[in-house]
């Protein structure tokens, strides 16, 4: 899909106007006392709704196509307090057999205690899906491009399902940012981001966030309240700023992890290239229909007689990482790292083999990435 990219809502969306100095940019208001106003509209930072919370929702909301958007102060409190605010005891959640690390694991860790049972689906496809459902299924959660092997759901197809069952759908849109996929275009009704990734984008924030129509968000918003997890103002400052380069970092991150899959492509030590923009990707077709860019993420399996922990301490630009989507770029083993918490025999199952490395293509000169690579596999 394409459509023109928005870098004014990126710029300008949702900016306090600094009304005293008439300064260029969103003044930080670190009050966390404000005058009542009515039992309803209490201004509080843990309400999510102080001047630079609102910010970044009124920023993401138009970056989404959104009602409304909210806030957190990880990804994770983004993703926990939205499945919590629509599930309770008895109920049941469709996940995505392939999510990130860290949702696999709340579920697996804390679902059973509030007696809220859960699947993960066998594949990808919309079947797989739909042969979880139960009786009691209230959420299905989706995941793409996913983590780390860039595989592609069909959005529109699993949206479409949920909304035929009266289910809620969500989706963990941070790989994509809302510059290359915006499902809620595509029939979704809640998209998640750990905005620690492409809206920082600098490596020096955690933060999340929500987005959805005004009714759903105001759930997760309530729940929030008695969770906590609401971002502070001096980061909701920090993000603002980081997303108004949004866009024009996303669109340098398309164009250089193209360029790095397709050459990974014809390196023999190389086994396989995980990009959703590559042709020979599995859902290449798919992709190119739901996003307007394949974003900045790709993976790769190393040749088995490469150890994959030595080639990554020959690299000498590219740092090994544990986080991602900086401008700068980095690599990780997600065998030892994002899904070292699941079994050896799950990992397999999910294809997530030894020598998979993840690559998070940055901003760098685009050939500078690649000699660093090819330096290494030389080595
Ligand atoms: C990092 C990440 C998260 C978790 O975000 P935090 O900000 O670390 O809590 C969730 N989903 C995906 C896809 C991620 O990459």
């Amino acid at each position: 899909m394409t459509r023109k990219t928005n870098h004014t809502a990126c710029i300008h969306e949702g900016q306090i106007q600094d009304q005293q100095f008439g300064g260029a940019i969103s003044p930080i208001y670190l009050a966390t006392s404000y005058p009542f106003m009515d039992v309803e509209e209490k201004r509080y930072p843990r309400y999510f709704n102080t001047p630079n919370q609102q910010v970044i929702a009124k920023k993401l909301a138009a970056l989404e196509n959104a009602e409304a958007a909210l806030p957190f102060s990880s990804g994770m409190a983004a993703i926990s307090t939205s499945l919590f605010a629509f599930l309770e005891s008895g109920d049941h959640v469709v996940f995505q057999n392939e999510i990130y690390g860290g949702s696999h694991h709340l579920v697996q860790e804390e679902f059973s205690k509030y007696g809220i049972a859960y699947s993960f689906t066998k594949g990808m496809e919309i079947s797989d899906f739909e042969s979880e459902i139960r009786e009691n299924t209230k959420v299905i959660y989706m995941e793409t491009p996913s983590n780390p092997l860039l595989n592609i759901t069909d959005v529109r197809g699993v949206a479409k399902l949920a909304k035929e069952k009266g289910l809620i759908s969500m989706i963990d849109n941070t790989f994509a940012s809302p510059i290359n996929q915006t499902p809620l275009d595509l029939g979704v009704n809640l998209v998640i981001h750990s905005a620690t990734k492409y809206l920082g984008g600098h490596s020096d924030i955690s933060a999340g966030a929500v987005a959805g129509n005004k009714e759903l968000v105001d759930r997760v918003m309530y729940k929030g309240r008695n969770f906590g997890g609401n971002l502070s103002d001096f980061m909701c400052f920090l993000l603002e700023r980081s997303m108004k380069t949004l866009a024009l970092r996303i669109e340098k991150h398309n164009e250089n992890a193209q360029f790095i899959a397709e050459k990974l492509t014809e390196i023999a030590l190389v086994k396989k290239v995980y990009y959703p923009g590559l042709k020979s990707h599995n859902k290449h077709e798919l992709a190119r229909e739901q996003m307007y860019g394949f974003g900045g993420m790709l993976s790769f399996d190393l040749a088995d007689d490469i150890d994959a922990k030595s080639f990554q301490h020959k690299l000498k630009m590219i740092k090994s990482s544990m986080s991602l989507a900086g401008i700068e770029s980095t690599i990780i083993q997600p065998s030892l790292t994002s899904h070292a918490l699941l079994s050896y025999e799950e990992r397999m199952k999910l294809g997530i083999s030894d020598n998979l490395l993840r690559l998070s293509v940055g901003l760098e000169n685009k050939e500078d990435i690649l000699d660093d690579l090819i330096q290494a596999f030389e080595k």
